[in-house]
């Protein structure tokens, strides 16, 4: 599944940016979540919570800060979110969108991130 693979993904960019010792105490991790990203939080989810089971984060959970779809007018210079068809999206990984006002193709600004953005971690007697 999808979600597996993203999951798996974000433990390995975690085992390789922060302390075992952060991460034996991580709580939540929170993740940036663009609007372009067809991904079921739940699905996510479920897939953290099993595959960090063996790990160092297990009882780690996720959560989601959803980032907006913003884009920019190659033409007419529009700046702002744009809608988009959801249909659309499900078959295309970046779906095609054009500008509100005059219909121009424009370039995504945000809505496209999957990231790790902050970890909430368990207090412990040391602090940094
Ligand atoms: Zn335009």
């Amino acid at each position: 599944m999808h979600e597996y693979s993203i999951a798996r993904e974000l433990i390995d960019t975690l085992t390789e940016q922060v302390d075992e010792d952060k991460l034996s105490r991580t709580k939540k991790v929170h993740l940036e979540l663009g609007e372009l990203r067809v991904i079921s939080r739940e699905a996510l989810s479920q897939a953290f919570k099993i595959v960090t089971e063996d790990t160092i984060l297990n009882g780690a959970e996720l959560d989601f800060e959803e980032v907006s779809l913003l884009a920019k007018c190659r033409k007419c210079g529009f700046e702002g979110e744009v809608n988009y068809d959801d249909d659309l999206s499900l078959h295309f990984s970046v779906p095609v969108l054009s500008c509100p006002d005059c219909g121009s193709p424009v370039d995504i600004l945000s809505g496209n991130e999957l990231s790790v953005e902050s970890l909430t971690i368990e207090d412990s007697d040391s602090d940094d």
